[in-house]
């Protein structure tokens, strides 16, 4: 038998964790290549969910229908008069297209600068750190590796009530590409995809209707961010039913009738367009032969511990495919922490307690470290500073003073142990948070740091002061005198 070629490192996908991964591993000199199965119109391409059918494509279609919004709703109370507005749904579709060829392109021009070699097909995991890979043309060769990364992402969850058939019903994918707005879309699921894809078709001209199965409203943010959140989504239209549980679904005449069951009783619900938004599953089926005994976890996670080492020596994962939140920053450094690790024979790692999170609404919703729900929960004892964007002169001269920040911090220590936002640019504003805390700064930190004037910055530093009960524009609570 002919020696296989090999390398120092194959990484399996090439979305935001795999491809990222493989530019680091190439820096630091180890000889790589990047498998990958994605077609788009049935040409291989890079980037994965985030740059074809995610991260990029909806925050294009998200400031689109903002334009739109504002186009027709906003610009006269800045005193811009525009007429016959008019919405062109297909250049909106072709700007996203063009954004998403031209950054998936560029992944493949750091590829070729990186000399990574980009192997097109599916890739499997076999015994022995062998990596088979299946062309598109069914022709099937083995690679050798010294090590290899796993990073083959995530899919969208089917539930079998409501079957995707990419036309009536469809995943995240199918909504990011309708043709006409639908006059009534319906939304299974309140997360992240159904509040950001949801409000593009509010803005659009749809009538929504989002169907939430839990009792709580976005579960996962603190809860004053979310009570706020909900009052504002309502507030643009978008209709949140939470506690429902779907029952059934019917398409016919081009249109879906969805049955669920409410505090109410029994309810029907008939759409033009419904989009299944209820989570997605790691891609771990038909990743590794049997033989390689690959762990995974509940959930089909693939099994890592803290550096992402999976069971089998010399093999990681990273990305959607493991524990953790589903987020391309945080695929982005498990993959540079592993390259390192690898090249340098030194363990990194990445924090998943510092890693943000962004909804992309209007107002933009952002926090890192924990809230207040699970800072109570494990009993530790902190102070409490919120600002409104209310009372900040840039939010006024943009028009969006919705929202807050609030900044939580160790009652002994002041560390900052969380930041929540709601409001304009929170997903630009966390990142102070973010390096704030990787700092380990205290509150007082930030509030003696210095915030350009008149910024949306300033409802940080105003809430880092509020910690200490010493904001400049609020009144405060009374201090006792000593
Ligand atoms: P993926 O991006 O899923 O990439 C995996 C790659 O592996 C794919 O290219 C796939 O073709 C390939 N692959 C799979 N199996 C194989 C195989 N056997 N052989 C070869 N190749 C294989 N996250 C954010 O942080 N911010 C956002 O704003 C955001 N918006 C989103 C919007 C939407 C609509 C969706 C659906 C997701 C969004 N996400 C966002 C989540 C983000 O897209 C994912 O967290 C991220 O893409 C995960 O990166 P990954 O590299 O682990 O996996
Ligand atoms: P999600 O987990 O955010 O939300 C799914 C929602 O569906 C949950 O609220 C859940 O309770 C609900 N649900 C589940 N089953 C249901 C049912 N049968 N009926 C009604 N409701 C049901 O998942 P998502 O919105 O699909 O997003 C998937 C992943 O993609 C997320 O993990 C997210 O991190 C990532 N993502 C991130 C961004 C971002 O960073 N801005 C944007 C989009 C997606």
């Amino acid at each position: 038998m002919s020696e296989l070629k090999s390398y120092n490192v194959i990484v399996i996908g090439a979305g935001p964790a795999g491809y990222v991964a493989a530019i680091r591993c190439a820096q630091l000199g180890l000889t790589t290549a990047c498998v990958d199965m994605w077609l788009d119109n049935g040409k291989p391409t890079l980037g994965g969910t985030c740059l074809n059918v995610g991260c990029i494509p909806s925050k294009a279609l998200l400031e689109s229908s903002e334009k739109y919004h504002e186009a027709q709703n906003a610009l006269a109370d800045f005193g811009v008069e525009v007429d016959n507005v008019s919405l062109n749904l297909k250049t909106m579709m072709d700007r996203k297209g063009t954004m998403v060829k031209q950054l998936t392109q560029g992944i493949q021009g750091l590829f070729k600068a990186n000399g990574i070699e980009w192997l097109k097909g599916h890739g499997k995991l076999l015994a022995n750190k062998q990596v088979e890979v299946i062309a598109t043309d069914d022709s099937v060769t083995t690679y050798q590796a010294e090590h290899i990364i796993l990073a083959t992402g995530s899919s969208p969850v089917d539930i079998g009530i409501a079957k995707v058939n990419k036309d009536t019903i469809v995943d995240s994918s199918g909504a990011l590409s309708f043709t006409e707005v639908p006059a009534k879309l319906g939304v299974i699921g309140a997360g992240v995809i159904g509040l950001e894809l949801g409000s593009v078709w509010k803005r659009l001209g749809s009538e929504v209707v989002i169907l939430e199965a839990q009792d709580e409203f976005l579960p996962m943010a603190d809860t004053q961010v979310s009570r706020e959140a909900l009052k504002q989504y309502k507030a643009q239209g978008l209709n949140i039913n939470l506690s429902t549980r779907v029952t059934k679904t019917e398409v016919a005449d081009n249109q879906v009738t969805v049955h669920y069951q409410d505090k109410d009783g029994d309810q029907t619900l008939v759409v033009d367009k419904l989009i299944v938004a209820v989570g997605r599953t790691p891609n771990s089926n038909q990743l590794a032969s049997r033989d390689t005994d690959l762990l995974l976890d509940e959930g089909n996670f693939v099994h890592v511990d803290e550096q992402c080492r999976t069971n089998i020596p010399s093999v990681y994962a990273i990305g959607d495919l493991v524990r953790g939140p589903m987020l391309a920053h945080k695929g982005s450094e498990e993959g540079i922490a592993v390259a390192e690790t690898i090249a340098n024979d030194y363990p990194s790692t990445c924090d998943l307690d510092l890693v943000p999170s962004v909804i992309y609404t209007l107002p933009e919703i952002a926090w890192v470290g924990t809230n207040e729900k699970e800072l109570k929960a494990a009993g530790i004892e902190y102070n409490s500073g919120s600002f409104p964007f209310a009372a900040i002169g840039r939010a006024h001269a943009m028009n969006q003073t919705a929202g807050f920040v609030k900044i939580l911090a160790d009652k002994t220590t002041d560390r900052i142990l969380g930041v929540h936002i709601i409001g304009p640019a929170a997903s630009e504003l966390i990142t102070e948070a973010v390096v704030a805390m990787e700092f380990s700064a205290s509150s007082e930190d930030l509030a003696r740091t210095i915030h350009a004037h008149p910024t949306l910055s300033e409802a940080m530093h105003e809430a880092a002061l509020s910690v200490d009960n010493r904001a400049i524009h609020k009144a405060n609570r009374k201090k006792k005198k000593k």
